[in-house]
């Protein structure tokens, strides 16, 4: 992409961005960002605000890569202050989205941790609303897959965790929340086209989109009563730290994306834009609703 680029910018989206097949790069799980084999791409050089979430606070989870990242930058370059959640071994890759926010002339709070755990999830919603002096958006992105062919080997450890980080963490974080939000404010919860298309070697972490899909519509019916909007957004394929971490077995890493119509995997910069708009106010008549990014599988 060249300099001038920017969301807007009419291209093929076929080629885009860069298409399998990939090196293997393995890394043990959550990954880096920064140690990746092209460079995703987050927006850094070309997500364009407009100021679409002026003086909004936002708490995102899993915002030091990938999506998180990319929401990161477009709602700190649309105007938002955002507290950031990450593991605290991610820091490397966390001091530069702080820096991104920061450049972008917003506050960046930076907020590590585990949200596995529920008492750490109270915690990271009051010093979110302490240190932004609020909060409007509430976006759960953090997430784990860890990729077992069999049921045998898929152990209850995992199973656990994997549930902890997806499902129970988005309950404790928006049960949390919800106390602070005021009318208008939304949240968006991270499905994946595994809710709908799951994969045999993902048994656990396709049951926890699922989940999450579910819980997003009832959730919407649920506090439209307070004039919050609860919304999520179903990724494709994207090309992240978490699949090269575990994810996906090496070999599926080489050819990740190909199975997509496009042929490609996505980039966490072609996310970000469906959260910003189901962020603002733009979107005032959208609840309960999911949105893919799947790069042609479609949702059903
Ligand atoms: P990513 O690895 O960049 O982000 C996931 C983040 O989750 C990590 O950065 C980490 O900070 C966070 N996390 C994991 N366990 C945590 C814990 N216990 N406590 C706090 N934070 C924790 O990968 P990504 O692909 O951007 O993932 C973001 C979301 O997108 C996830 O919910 C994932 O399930 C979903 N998703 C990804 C894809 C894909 O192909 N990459 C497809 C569909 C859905
Ligand atoms: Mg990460």
């Amino acid at each position: 992409m060249s300099n001038a680029d920017n969301q807007f910018s009419m291209r093929d989206p076929r080629t885009q961005y860069p298409q399998p097949d990939f090196e293997k790069q393995p890394q043990s799980a959550p990954g880096l960002a920064k140690d990746m084999t092209p460079q995703p791409d987050h927006g850094e050089s070309s997500y364009k605000g407009f100021g679409r979430l002026d003086g909004r606070r936002a708490l995102i989870t899993g915002a030091d890569s990938g999506i998180g990242r990319a929401v990161a930058i477009a709602f700190a370059r649309e105007g938002a202050d955002v507290a950031l959640n990450y593991l605290e071994s991610e820091e490397a890759d966390a001091r530069q989205v702080v820096k991104l926010v920061e450049d972008a002339g917003r506050k960046a709070i930076a907020l590590p941790g585990d949200i596995g755990n529920e008492a750490f999830c109270k915690q990271l919603v009051s010093e979110s609303v302490k240190k932004l002096g609020g909060l409007d958006i509430l976006v759960n992105v953090a997430g784990k897959q860890t990729y077992v062919e069999e049921i045998a080997d898929l152990t209850t450890e995992q199973l656990e965790a994997t549930f902890r980080t997806n499902v129970f963490a988005m309950f404790w974080l928006c049960k949390a929340a919800l106390p602070h939000l005021p009318p208008g404010a939304t949240i968006i919860n991270t499905t994946s086209i595994q809710s709908y298309q799951p994969s045999p070697g993902l048994l656990d972490y396709a049951s926890t989109k699922a989940a999450i899909t579910a819980f997003t519509h009832a959730f919407a019916k649920q506090v439209i009563s307070k004039g919050v909007r609860v919304n999520a957004v179903a990724p494709g394929p994207v090309w992240t730290p978490l699949q090269p971490s575990g994810g996906q077995p090496q070999e599926k890493v080489e050819k990740f994306g190909s199975e997509a119509p496009m042929k490609r995997p996505g980039q966490p910069a072609e996310l970000a834009p469906i959260y910003v708009l189901l962020a603002s106010q733009e979107s005032s008549f959208v609840t309960g609703e999911v949105y893919g990014v799947t790069g042609g599988n479609h949702l059903p």
